[in-house]
């Protein structure tokens, strides 16, 4: 996987010979006169694409990103990646997130041939997707302990590499907050470790099987996604409480940066979150700490209280 990072490097985009570009309506103006296709959350959309292409390129966030690395996977081409927000770790994981039949699909590609990082772009994007790409990493406080609990209990393996660069990601973010240079290499390192781990294990754990199980209930309720980062940070206050982990200091970046962490942020109310709690732990074969510890409606309900999140 390659960084090409600087200040104006987009221009270097515009001409790669035989690339599919996905964009979407706010990228389009960033790129000349290649083939283009709107990126979609959901496979259907992106399986009535007939273009070939030699490289696809995916520009602009989360929804284009993924679309290209799926549509690389279909056509058995390299990808490029170029995000132009800094909002989640998907700007260089292989990790694929999208929609089929009205359900949530995961798939694991290879890793991105390049990722073009303009800093210009990146640094001038709304401060919430920097705060929900901060938010992606510091869910890791959660997600690496589900991962450390499922070997513990004899489910899973460390793979200690990756686990040690999550780790480092983590620590950029809680030393630098404020610096967009140093959210993207936590960005990036996070990627590099799932795809050294082979799996988004490193970087997912109980507080994204709840983000996931929201993203299906709303998507099948017709609603706009959440932004990935901000979502996995509020649900990071809910799996780290259950972890007996400190949840109060994600509680306080999240305030600190103006996200006011509870469910009314997500556009949800107790009962969505309980209907997103039971189903949670079947998304995936993956141990968290859901399997070990499911609390009742009425225990949710008092953490949800205590934790302030209802
Ligand atoms: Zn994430």
């Amino acid at each position: 996987m390659d960084i090409v990072k600087g200040r104006g490097v987009l221009e270097e985009v515009r001409n790669i010979e035989r690339a599919l570009y996905v964009i979407g309506p706010y990228t389009e103006r960033f790129l000349g006169n290649g083939r283009k296709v709107y990126g979609s959350t959901r496979i259907e959309d992106l399986d009535r694409i007939k273009e070939r292409a030699g490289v696809v390129v995916g520009v602009g966030g989360g929804k284009n990103l993924d679309s290209a690395k799926y549509l690389s996977k279909r056509l058995k081409v390299p990808y490029i990646l170029v995000p132009t927000i800094p909002s989640s770790d998907g700007i260089a994981s292989p990790s694929i997130s999208l929609f089929q039949n009205g359900t949530r699909v995961s798939l694991f590609g290879n890793p991105p041939e390049k990722v073009y990082v303009d800093l210009d772009i990146l640094e001038s994007s709304p401060i919430i997707y920097k705060v929900a790409g901060m938010g992606d990493i510091l869910s890791k406080y959660s997600s690496l302990f589900d991962w450390k609990l499922a070997e513990e209990k004899g489910y899973d393996k460390i793979h200690k590499t990756s686990y040690r660069m999550e780790k480092k990601a983590l620590k950029i973010i809680t030393n630098r907050p404020h610096n967009t240079e140093k959210l993207l290499e936590a960005l990036i390192l996070s990627g590099k470790a799932m795809a050294l781990a082979g799996s988004s294990r490193p970087a997912s754990g109980s507080e994204h099987l709840l983000s996931h199980a929201i993203d299906i209930i709303r998507h099948r309720m017709g609603l706009k996604p959440n932004i990935h980062g901000i979502q996995v940070a509020i649900m990071s206050v809910f799996t780290s409480y259950l972890q007996g982990n400190d949840w109060e200091a994600i509680k306080s970046f999240l305030e600190d940066h103006g996200v006011l962490p509870s469910l009314k942020t997500l556009g949800m109310d107790v009962k969505m979150f309980l209907k997103a709690l039971r189903m949670a732990p079947y998304l995936r074969e993956r141990y968290t700490i859901l399997n070990e510890y499911m609390p009742s409606k009425h225990e949710t309900e008092k953490i949800l209280r205590e934790v302030g999140l209802a």
